[in-house]
């Protein structure tokens, strides 16, 4: 979605004060593509500051169906988006576009609120995504869930791959030699 930014753009130290609805149910970083199931409404000021300076707010409030680090189980993420970008409009086009990165969310007299809320998204991104802290990952030898599937396996801590060999060793009655 673009909001015409032009009025604030002509006059300095004008403000402009808006809230978006985003109808948006992916998100699409870099890193993967991911779902939305809540974006609350998009609130975002943009401050014309002396010259050709802009100081441009967001806030919102956005829940992700992310998997967790450990178990790949769906957790359910929320995000507090409150981003506070400067834009020198001073630059040239290309600079311009090489200090805002991807994130060239200015588009002439437009401001995309689309572009600039993905790149706060990959700016505040969690660095560990975890269905709670106490999650136990993955039994490495049936592969499920420890949490969720209660199983009965016993952690050997050998690797599950060369089960296939201690199996062998066990059947021909070698098992006291490999021990
Ligand atoms: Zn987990
Ligand atoms: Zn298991």
């Amino acid at each position: 979605m673009l909001i015409n930014i032009s009025e604030v753009l002509t006059k300095p130290y004008k403000t402009a004060d808006e809230t978006v609805e985003l109808n948006l149910s992916r998100c699409d970083l870099p890193f993967g593509s991911f779902e939305i199931c809540h974006l609350d409404p998009v609130h975002l000021t943009v401050r014309h500051l002396r010259e050709k300076e802009l100081d441009v707010l967001i806030e919102t409030k956005v829940n992700l169906d992310l998997s967790c680090d450990r178990c790949l189980g769906s957790v359910n993420h929320q995000m507090d988006i409150q981003g506070n970008r400067h834009v020198n409009l001073e630059c040239s086009e290309a600079e311009l576009t090489e200090e805002l990165d991807e994130s060239n969310f200015i588009q002439g007299f437009n401001l995309d609120v689309e572009q600039l809320l993905l790149s706060e998204l990959v700016l505040s991104w969690p660095t560990k995504i975890l269905c709670s802290e106490e999650c136990e990952g993955l039994c490495n030898v049936c592969g499920g869930s420890k949490s969720a599937v209660n199983c009965d396996c016993e952690d050997t801590g050998l690797d599950p791959r060369m089960s296939v060999v201690r199996d062998l060793f066990q059947n021909s009655g070698l098992n006291d030699e490999v021990v």
